[in-house]
Parts: C-alpha cells; structure tokens; sequence
C-alpha cells in the first residue's frame, strides 16, 4: 500500500512556563515530519529571539491589516500583547503531508479545536503553581508585573484542561517529553488523516 496521507495539526497549550516550549523545541529536534508554524505577535523581541524563526514580530497597523485581510486561523490578545496564527503558516503544509505544530495560548487552542476537528491537543500543566512561579522566575524573560499577570491567568487556563484530547505533567522534563512523542507516534497511526489508496 502506497501511504498517502493528510498532515497532522498539533496543537501544543498550558499556562506560560509550563514548559511548553521546551517540549517543542525538543520534539522539532527529534522528528523532522514536523515543522513549526511560525506566529505573528506585537510583542517586542527579546533577545535570544529570532526574527522569523521564533515570530514574525510585527506593529499595531500590519497586525490590523492581516486581520482585516481574514489572514489567520486564530488570533488573541495574551498577557497584554497580540499574537496570531497564519492561515499560510498550516494549511498548504498539511495538505503536503506535513505535520505541523502550534504553540498557542489557551484562547486561541480553543478557537482551533473548533475549527479543526482533527487536529492533536495537548494541555501541558505543571506540577504544581509553586513550580510555575519558580520556573518564570528562573527564565527571566519578564518582568515582576508580567510574571504576576501570568500567573493570575494560569488559574483559569487550567481549568480549561479538560478540553483537550492528552495532558500531560511536566514535572520530569524528560517523563513529560517521553510522554509527548507517545501521543504523536499513536497518532500519526490514526486513520483519519490517512487517505485511501490500495493498489490491486
Ligand atoms: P512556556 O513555553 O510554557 O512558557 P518554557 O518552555 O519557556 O515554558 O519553560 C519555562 C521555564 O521552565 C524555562 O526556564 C525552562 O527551562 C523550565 N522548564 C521547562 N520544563 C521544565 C521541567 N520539567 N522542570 C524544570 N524546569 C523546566
Ligand atoms: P510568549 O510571549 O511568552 O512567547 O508567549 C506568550 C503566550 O502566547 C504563550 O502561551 C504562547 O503559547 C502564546 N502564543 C504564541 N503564539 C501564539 C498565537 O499565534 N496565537 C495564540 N493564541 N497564542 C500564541
């Protein structure tokens, strides 16, 4: 049998430092069937950050722009800043067969598992609020106030958890990531994305 088949959306969600990024950056790493979709945000680059790479990091007028031109999946406001999936980051790749990942607000995963019925979400929670304190404060990419801003969202973002198809605990890094490539590797097994095509 020839394999012909639909790329898979992942959607990857949780609080901010939950280890969200972690997990994708290592699953980017490890599986090259997967390529990110790159989101747009008007947030300022911080300094280990990549134009393109990490964000296209765009102003208030182009931001508008796109969303008059109907340009994005999804797009939500998160801790104070905008920030959007693009239409031309997902859909001609996973009609190439390419699987492509999402590392997105709860807000914005939610918009898309309505959307797109098919796609993979993944909630990653922390192990506990404590852990999610320390390890915003071990990163140190925000400020005090922006690290209390996400933390009082974290509450009612894990609330949320139940909606999505897996969770998974990042408490051992490598468990959590373990636990992640398990999801994607029965899930690139499902049927749904394969498209018929038995030769006699
Ligand atoms: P997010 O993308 O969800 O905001 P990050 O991936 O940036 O979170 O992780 C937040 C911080 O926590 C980073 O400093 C990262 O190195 C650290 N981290 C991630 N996973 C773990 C873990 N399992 N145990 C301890 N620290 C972790
Ligand atoms: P950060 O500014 O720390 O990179 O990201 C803040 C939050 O915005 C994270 O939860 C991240 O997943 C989310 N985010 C990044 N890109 C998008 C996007 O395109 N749409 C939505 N809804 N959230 C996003």
């Amino acid at each position: 049998m020839k394999e012909k088949r639909k790329g898979m959306l992942l959607v990857i969600s949780g609080p901010s430092g939950a280890g969200k990024g972690t997990l994708v950056s290592r699953l980017l790493d490890k599986d090259p069937t997967f390529c990110f979709s790159v989101s747009v945000t008007t947030r300022e680059r911080r300094e280990n950050e990549i134009e393109d790479v990490h964000y296209h990091f765009i102003s208030d007028e182009e931001y508008d722009k796109l969303l008059a031109e109907d340009a994005f999946i999804e797009h939500a406001s998160v801790h104070g800043h905008r920030y959007g999936t693009l239409k031309n980051e997902v859909y001609e790749r996973m009609e190439r067969g390419q699987n492509v990942l999402l590392d997105i607000d709860p807000q914005g995963a939610k918009t898309v598992m309505a959307k797109e019925k098919e796609c993979v979400s993944v909630f990653i929670l922390p192990p506990s609020y404590h852990d999610l304190k320390v390890r915003l404060h071990t990163r140190n990419t925000e400020n005090e106030e922006e690290i209390q801003r996400r933390l009082n969202n974290a509450k009612g973002e894990i609330q949320q958890m139940n909606k999505y198809r897996y969770l998974i605990v990042n408490d051992d890094l490598e468990l959590a990531f373990d636990q992640l490539m398990a999801v994607v590797r029965a899930e690139k097994q499902n049927s749904v994305r394969y498209i018929p095509e038995i030769e006699e």
